[in-house]
């Protein structure tokens, strides 16, 4: 829950002009004495006076008391209204995103039907059947809005569905509720919030011109379409009339975009405050953090501990990962789906989903000027820089991360053009150079090619392409090769390989990957990552031919086909990697891995392993077992759990 102390500022002044726009019209009896209804017609249009601060309108009605009494009606309406529509919508959008199939079909058409109805239609078939009144404003503007949520929260959740941490919690059995509430909800609120704040506004408005029309709320009752209505025809006469209906309308409408902005920018990592963290946990300061001395060295994670907070609880799902990301050296990230590896990228790249916090450690980066920077406590714009210019990424499949409706040329101008000053001319003999080097052949031809007018391994070079166009120091390359066929694949990876060794940009690349084939092909150094820590971490080459931890013995055992590049461990082999990772708040005592590992002693129940370093240095590894572990954590129990 946020407390007083962990109110974000920048919600203080929105809430508080929020907060009075709706209380004052709720205090109506508090202001004035005076009846809203009250007709006293020889005091119509009167001026205002001390008794009556507003004036009296054409009946000779008290018009403090009915613009006061007027917002009462339009804005429980219009919040009433717009928060049955959100919520009919989210429901329809979120089982239709999830479950696909038939709630898919119904969410869709059902939207389709409603938004076939001109609005007015719809609210004139409605008052006819139902009369005028308040009552039947909210049936109408509920029944007006809620496909508009529906499809807002469909394609958001769909998009969100589609993220590495969905499928994680999917494949590790979480129930569908507790994903759909606990994960895509929160990680779709942003844009919710700001389409409840564009409704709740339409509403106001909409609930104003019925009441105008006459299909609203009925006389005498007041409210601020009826004053609007009442003052038109004497606009001339006494403009004061129509100015304060209007202005009340003006200033709430702007009052409740202004605190949804800000609440958007609250709730999305990607917003203002940077990081997303909250103020409950913070994470090291840059001040705190070890020194990057080396020259060579990019990035450094140190001690990166990622928390989801949701329903009072916190869970790790990353813990005590740290890593050094040097020039000219690839680091490949490996482990099953939902071991963390995508969300250590995606916390360099100041990307967290909203449901992810970081909670501790550091993400320090050498920018191109040589300023060393932690990426957790930049500002929005600082970030903005940073990606694509010090750090960019490529995905796992570069039809979704091209726009289909634009031209590759136009897309890589607009990359471009977006951190370097450069006319747009010069722009695209960039970005013909750089499809060149990412071997794209007649590059001048076919950079104004649309991008499903290319084939896969086109696209991921064009993705290359763009991602390099500023010269970052960091590519992070998040499965680049598993949507492209097998001769395709081992192209892309010679393309990485040729780009990380071209000594003159510096280039460190962070390979994340499943699949150790390929990782045994480009990676200088292995992170094995398992259950949000890495569990093992050395020279690609010693890594792979002798594994240390069970769990990276695991995973070369049940690869489909042997690779040149990968020799299991002689001992206690697995066949394949027997269960699953245990959920991030689900973990048991001791070892994570123990449930599945084969050689798991009583003493894995009880001690949790840190990362041992071996005697050289050069690697390390998170088991009781393993040559590097100090001698004296299992002396007193060796024999098999
Ligand atoms: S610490 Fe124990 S349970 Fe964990 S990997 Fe090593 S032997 Fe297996």
């Amino acid at each position: 829950m946020m407390s007083a102390r962990n109110f974000p500022k920048r919600m203080f002044l929105p809430s508080v002009l929020l907060a009075a726009l709706i209380i004052i019209p709720f205090s109506a009896p508090l202001i004035t004495a005076e009846d809203p209804i009250k007709i006293a017609v020889r005091y119509r249009l009167a001026a205002p006076d001390l008794q009556h601060w507003l004036g009296r309108d054409e009946f000779g009605r008290d018009r403090l008391a009915r613009v006061l009494h007027g917002g009462q009606v339009s804005l429980t309406v219009a919040f009433v209204a717009t928060t049955i529509a959100c919520i009919i919508g989210t429901f329809f959008g979120l089982i239709g995103a999830y479950f696909r199939g038939p709630s898919e079909f119904i969410t869709s058409r059902l939207s389709d039907i409603v938004l076939c109805f001109p609005p007015i239609l719809l609210a004139l078939l409605v008052v006819t059947l139902f009369g005028p009144g308040a009552g039947t404003l909210v049936a109408v503007l509920s029944v007006l809005y809620f496909p508009t949520f529906a499809r807002i929260t469909f394609s958001e959740a769909l998009r969100v569905t589609s993220l590495d941490f969905v499928e994680a919690s999917r494949a590790l059995g979480t129930p569908s509720r507790r994903i759909v509430l606990g994960t895509i909800l929160p990680n779709i609120a942003g844009p919710l919030s700001v389409q409840y704040s564009l409704t709740a506004a339409a509403a106001i408005t909409i609930e104003s011109g019925l009441s105008f029309l006459g299909l609203g709320v009925v006389p005498p009752a007041p409210s601020w379409g009826q004053m609007i209505r009442g003052a038109r025809q004497f606009m001339n006469q006494d403009p004061l009339g129509i100015m304060i209906p209007c202005a009340a309308l003006v200033l709430t409408i702007y009052a409740i975009n202004f605190f949804c902005d800000r609440l958007r920018d609250t709730l999305d990592p990607k917003g203002a405050s940077g990081s997303g963290m909250d103020e409950v946990s913070k994470p090291l300061a840059l001040a705190d953090a070890p020194a990057i001395k080396d020259p060579d060295v990019v990035a450094v994670i140190n001690k990166l501990r990622l928390e989801t907070a949701r329903f009072g609880t916190s869970a790790a799902v990353i813990e005590d990962v740290s890593l050094t990301l040097r020039a000219n050296q690839c680091t490949a990230l490996v482990g099953e789906s939902g071991s963390g590896k995508s969300l250590s990228s995606l916390a360099l790249m100041g990307l967290l989903p909203g449901a992810i916090r970081q909670a501790s450690g550091t993400l320090q980066l050498r920018r191109k000027t040589g300023e060393v920077v932690d990426l957790g406590f930049l500002d929005a714009r600082t970030l903005e820089d940073i990606r694509g210019n010090d750090i960019a990424m490529i995905f796992q499949e570069p039809m979704t991360s091209l726009n289909p409706i634009h031209k590759i040329s136009d897309q890589m101008i607009e990359a471009i053009q977006a951190h370097r000053p450069m006319s747009k001319s010069d722009a695209r003999a960039h970005a013909v150079q750089l499809l060149k080097r990412v071997g794209m052949n007649d590059a001048e031809q076919r950079i104004d090619s649309y991008p499903d007018q290319m084939s896969g391994g086109m696209r991921q070079r064009v993705m290359i392409g763009m991602a390099l166009s500023c010269e970052p120091r960091l590519l992070i390359a998040d499965e680049p090769t598993t949507a492209l066929d097998v001769t395709i694949q081992a192209e892309i990876i010679q393309l990485l390989q040729t780009l990380r060794q071209d000594q003159g940009t510096g280039l460190s690349l962070l390979f994340i990957s499943h699949n150790l084939g390929v990782v045994a092909d480009i990676a200088d150094r292995v992170a094995v990552m398992y259950s949000g820590q890495i569990v093992e971490e050395g020279p690609a080459d010693q890594i792979l031919r002798d594994p240390h931890h069970p769990y990276t013995r695991a995973l070369i055992e049940s690869m489909p086909s042997s690779h040149e590049g990968l020799h299991s461990a002689g001992g206690d082999r697995l066949p394949a990697i027997s269960g699953t990772p245990p959920l991030p708040s689900a973990r048991p005592s001791g070892c994570t891995f123990r449930d599945r590992c084969p050689i798991a002693v009583h003493a894995c129940a009880e001690i949790r392993p840190a990362l041992y370093p071996s005697a050289d240095g050069g690697r390390a590894v998170r088991c009781l077992r393993a040559p590097e572990a100090p001698a004296g954590l299992m002396n007193h129990q060796t024999e098999a759990a």
